[in-house]
């Protein structure tokens, strides 16, 4: 049994699709609860056990709300990924490009909105899922969302910072879970992603995709399932733990020649 949040659209929804194609069940968390409704839809059209459940990731409460609700559904969880994302580029200073000199500053908010949902929000459903798989004996996975962005990219200071402190949390999880003897129960892995084929991506606009592609070798951006069958492969094969998972179609490789 699967818990996703961000189930609604892109990655989360792929990984949805794919867990219940091979014989899984999953709640879907997200906050607009009309498209958690169409996915479900869905899915249980292609024979999925799905539950929906309307989540704000930054709320302690909803994430509380959301392993209560899997467990009471689903009677335990074997996977949990934390797809809710959000991403907004904009500079931490902007130069006036004629006087060069600062013309305007990101706001703390706007810093701190992302590092809610990108990270807190990961941190919250994290910890609430994982302590149900705990109490009630689970076995199976986390896998954290992180990005190729997490390398740092102009204009992503806030995303990028958030992806970052996701890359390291698989490691600590992981050492944390060896230490409580929990690790050979419950594993705990990230998957870094490139430009995937999804509405966030369509938010960074087209020019912004576009000179992302001229460096991808593979010439196109990774599909959702694409990224959900890795999940499925890191979900079965029980040496995968502790580490990030690239896929971005030889990005950080390519050479233009
Ligand atoms: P997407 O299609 O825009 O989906 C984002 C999801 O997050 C939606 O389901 C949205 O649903 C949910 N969400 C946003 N804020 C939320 C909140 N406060 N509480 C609960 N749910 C929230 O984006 P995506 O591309 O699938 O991204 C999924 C994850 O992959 C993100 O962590 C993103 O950073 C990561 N990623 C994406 C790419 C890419 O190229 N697409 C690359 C690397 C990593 P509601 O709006 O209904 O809440």
């Amino acid at each position: 049994m699967a818990v996703i949040t961000g189930g609604n659209s892109g990655i989360g929804r792929g990984i949805a699709t794919h867990w219940v194609r091979n014989g899984g069940k999953v709640v879907l968390a997200a906050r607009r609860h009309d498209r958690l409704l169409e996915v479900e839809r869905e899915l249980r059209d292609i024979g999925g056990e799905v539950g929906v459940i309307v989540c704000d990731v930054t709320r302690e409460e909803d994430n509380q709300a959301l392993a209560r609700f899997a467990v009471e559904k689903f009677g335990g969880i074997n996977l949990v990924v934390p797809a809710a994302g959000v991403v907004r580029n904009s500079l931490m200073l902007r130069t006036d490009r004629a006087t060069g000199m600062v013309a305007e500053r990101m706001t703390l908010a706007d810093f701190q909105m992302l590092l809610d949902v990108n990270l807190n929000g990961v941190f919250l459903t994290v910890r609430e899922c994982a302590e149900k798989m705990i109490d009630g004996g689970c076995k199976g996975l986390i896998c954290l969302i992180s990005s190729v962005g997490a390398s740092g990219a102009a204009g992503q200071i806030s995303y990028a910072s958030a992806k970052a402190a996701i890359s390291v949390m698989p490691k600590v999880i992981t050492a944390e879970f060896f230490r409580r003897d929990i690790g050979q129960r419950i594993r705990c892995v990230a998957v870094a992603p490139g430009a995937v084929a999804t509405p966030l991506l369509e938010g960074m606009g087209e020019q912004a995709v576009k000179s992302i592609l001229d460096q991808v070798p593979i010439k196109r951006l990774i599909e959702p399932e694409e990224v959900a069958s890795l999940i499925a492969e890191l979900y079965r094969n029980e040496a995968l733990a502790g580490e990030v998972f690239h896929i971005h179609g030889g990005l950080r490789f390519g050479s233009r020649g």
